[in-house]
């Protein structure tokens, strides 16, 4: 089963998606994490995208496209896959069509997550995960239980992400707007589009992505 999660930045695409891959055994490939992994390594590929990133920006769709073509023809995604972050504007929707066709595969579900703009502000701007284990939290609504100790590995550390200070998110939710949010017609012409309300808790989210999964 391969799967696609749609959203603005702070829907909750990272957090549904892990749940997922644990729940069903899919790959969880999210762009944004490959990118900052190139961008830590000082590859190329990283050294294009980081300014990029950095003034909440979009990168090129050739360099993005040849980066996702590469990971989901490794031998784990043959099992299955859930797309976090990807496709994000209507050229890379068309040439992820284009390259499963070629190898036979296709999208089976695509969720998009829904949530008010006025919120998102907020939610980004709250969140961090553990330096070590990457769990996630928000100092709002999912705090870890005890302040300053990470819930899944006892860690004390934790970091944020560059691109989620107030400046950048205006704008990583402009290009949201402008490039992103028109992809959603795309799957909801061929009946593949779920739309889940992302203002609910995390675990009401989580029932309600398990019931569409339950009807395929
Ligand atoms: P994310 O972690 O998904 O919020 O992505 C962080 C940043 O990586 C984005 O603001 C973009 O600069 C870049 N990025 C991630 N995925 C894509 C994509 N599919 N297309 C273009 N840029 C992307």
């Amino acid at each position: 089963m391969n799967i696609i999660f749609l959203g603005p930045p702070g829907a909750g695409k990272g957090t549904q998606s892990k749940r997922l891959e644990e729940r069903y055994g899919l790959v969880q490939i999210s762009t944004g994490d490959m990118l900052r992994a190139e961008v830590a390594r000082g590859s190329d590929v990283g050294n294009q995208a980081k300014s990029l990133m950095d003034s909440g920006r979009l990168v090129p769709d050739e360099l993005i496209i040849a980066m996702l073509k590469s990971r989901i023809e490794q031998p784990d995604c043959a099992k299955g896959f859930i797309l976090d972050g990807f496709p994000r504007t209507t050229g890379q929707a068309e040439a992820l069509d284009t390259m499963l066709t070629a190898d036979k595969k296709k999208i089976d579900v695509v969720l998009f997550l829904d949530v008010d703009e006025d919120i998102l502000a907020d939610r980004i701007s709250g969140r961090f995960t553990c330096a070590k284990c990457g769990a996630t939290y928000n100092e709002v609504s999912n705090p870890p239980k005890q302040e300053g100790v990470c819930d899944a590995c006892g860690s004390h550390e934790f970091k944020r992400r560059a691109d989620d200070k107030r400046e950048t998110v205006v704008e990583r939710l402009k290009e949201y707007r402008k490039l992103t949010a028109p992809i959603l017609p795309f799957y909801e012409k061929t009946g593949r589009l779920h739309k889940i309300n992302g203002m609910l808790s995390t675990a009401e989210v989580t029932a309600q992505i398990e019931a569409v999964m339950a009807g395929q």
